[in-house]
């Protein structure tokens, strides 16, 4: 069946990672009117795959990467004021000892050779330290604490930690529940006005005078449809090259790098909420973080994927890697076994012909391509922590294309969940706990960090679980997945069990199952 809207869109947005619905949210908070398509999930590529931080990037600075690392510092707080279910602050414990080598190319290793080549590699205490005094002063930090110096002998934060490590630097960065980021963007996206449609490819634009064309193809059903646009946003992430080359046929120089980055999980290596950065000898780092309650989350790599094709996984070597990695600062032996999911993504970088995929640039790149006629903007790059000010410089270069277009808006505005400030996060945790006795802690936790104020509307009126519904294991009810599937665009139990919260973690292949015949169930009733 083939079908064809009518209505001329502002804006039509390929992709819903987290470019594509920031970009959305805020031209739709602007007055404009915007339709997005994500040909799978939403956040189902790259934006559910990240380390999940909220950080300026304290390696960055080894590249001098000062603009790229003052803006996500500033960010930090910006959206942790607005967003304060969702991310949280952390602090990471960085081990030192005066004897660890680092091959690494970064400008910083180059000047330290040249200038003091008797250091063979070593990084000084007050090189790191410098750094550290940058990373807090650079972003103009208010809620966040700054950096120490900590023992380590006989302290929490030494206990899992090799004993040759007497002494680490602890800074703060942030958490951010990369998924539910992009889908609460979504929602805030629709509830301003915007169209948004998951499971929805676009298989071709083409350019009629001044308007775009769009072709989309619905993945369940095979249904096509045309679409109309004033100006077209390519936010394809790892698909940005083949979107702008094979779906719109342009011709282009841009490049895009495909850098694949995996992360293992395990049962919880130590007992204390804080994280770890572990600089390695090849030049890299590693973090190693608390993670859903029970769990310690290890990594990342860095590697080309060639194969656009190819669902990113974390190989075997990719595992042992970060298993050797940390087994260098952790006391305790890891190996395979202590590894209960691994998760894999792919930056799509921008090309600037770095040598190394750990130098190519973290940066974002935004393109307008006006030369056919209607405009469309490619976004290369970005981080999850850079999303709201990518999203407002990509509309500041759409400025010209429409007359009178309202400015700037996002910053400070809360996400669907996050309205109050940062310092209640645990006064409301203790209400949200006096006001259900019958939910155990960590259920109260993980659905204050999922829903914010919104935990209520989920669980209503309930007294009890069973007035909760269905019991689908692991504390995951009738209700919420009802919830998941009315109001976070969720089609099938992936969708809630990987992406809007983590409980495959907990649930086995057999619950996963039957929570996916379930909805298929409530959908084919609710289309009969
Ligand atoms: C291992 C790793 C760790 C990272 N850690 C961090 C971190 O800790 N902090 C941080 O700030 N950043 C981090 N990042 C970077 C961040 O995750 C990415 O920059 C960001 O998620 C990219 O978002 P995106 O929207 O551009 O791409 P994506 O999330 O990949 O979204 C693109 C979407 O476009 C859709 N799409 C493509 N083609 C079509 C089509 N034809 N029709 C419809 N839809 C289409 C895809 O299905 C996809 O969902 C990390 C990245 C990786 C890989």
């Amino acid at each position: 069946m083939h079908s064809a809207d009518s209505k001329i869109s502002d804006l039509f947005v390929i992709g819903g990672g987290i470019n594509g619905v920031g970009i959305a949210r805020d031209a739709a908070g602007r007055g404009m009117s915007v339709t997005l398509a994500e040909m799978n999930d939403l956040a189902s590529a790259t934006s559910s795959a990240s380390t999940k931080l909220f950080h300026g990037g304290l390696r960055y600075l080894e590249f001098f990467k000062v603009r790229l690392v003052r803006e996500a510092l500033i960010e930090r707080e910006e959206l942790l004021r607005a967003l304060p279910h969702i991310s949280w602050p952390m602090r990471f414990v960085l081990p030192y000892h005066k004897d660890m080598r680092f091959d690494s190319d970064t400008p910083t290793s180059r000047l330290l050779t040249t200038f003091m080549p008797w250091m063979k590699g070593r990084r000084p205490a007050w090189l790191i330290r410098l750094g550290l005094f940058m990373y807090d002063h650079l972003g103009g930090r208010k809620i966040l604490p700054g950096t120490k110096t900590v023992t380590l002998s006989g302290t929490p934060e030494g206990a899992p930690i090799d004993e040759r490590f007497e002494t680490a630097y602890e800074y703060s960065d942030c958490w951010v529940q990369d998924a539910r980021l992009v889908v609460l963007n979504a929602r805030d996206a629709e509830a301003r006005g915007a169209k948004i449609m998951v499971q929805t490819k676009v298989t071709s634009a083409r350019r009629e005078d001044d308007i775009w064309i769009i072709e989309t193809t619905d993945q369940r059903s095979g249904e096509t449809r045309s679409h109309k646009a004033k100006v077209l946003v390519n936010a394809g992430g790892p698909w940005v090259g083949q979107v702008l080359q094979e779906t719109l046929r342009l011709n282009s120089r841009e490049g895009v790098r495909l850098v694949r980055g995996s992360h293992i999980v395990t049962k919880k290596l130590y007992d204390h909420d804080k994280c770890y950065f572990f600089q390695g000898t090849d030049g890299r780092i590693i973090f190693a973080i608390p993670y859903e309650q029970d769990f310690t989350l290890i990594g990342t790599t860095d590697a080309e994927h060639e194969n656009l094709d190819e669902r990113p996984v974390c190989t075997d070597q990719e595992r042992d890697y970060l298993i050797d990695f940390a087994g260098h600062y952790f006391k305790r032996d890891l190996c395979a076994e202590d590894v209960v999911w691994t998760y894999s993504g792919v930056r799509p970088l921008y090309d600037d012909g770095a040598s190394s995929a750990t130098a190519a640039t973290r940066d974002y790149v935004l393109k307008v391509d006006e030369t056919g006629g209607a405009p469309v903007l490619h976004v290369f790059g970005g981080k999850i922590t850079t999303y709201r000010r990518l999203a407002e410089n990509a509309l500041d270069k759409l400025t010209p294309f429409f007359d009178g277009m309202e400015g700037k808006w996002t910053a400070g505005v809360a996400l669907p969940g996050g309205h109050f400030p940062v310092e209640e996060v645990e006064a409301r945790i203790a209400k949200l706990a006096q006001r259900y006795p019958f939910l155990p802690q960590k259920s109260v936790l993980r659905l204050f960090r999922a829903y914010g104020t919104e935990a209520t509307e989920v669980l209503g009126q309930a007294r009890g679980f069973e007035d909760l519904g269905h019991d689908f294991g692991a504390g995951l009810s009738e209700a919420e997945v009802v919830w998941l599937m009315e109001r976070e665009y969720a089609t099938c139990a992936e969708d809630i069990v990987w992406r809007r919260g983590k409980l495959g973690l907990h649930l086995d292949q057999a619950q996963i199952a039957a929570l996916d015949a379930w909805m298929q169930d409530k959908q084919a009733t609710k289309a009969a």
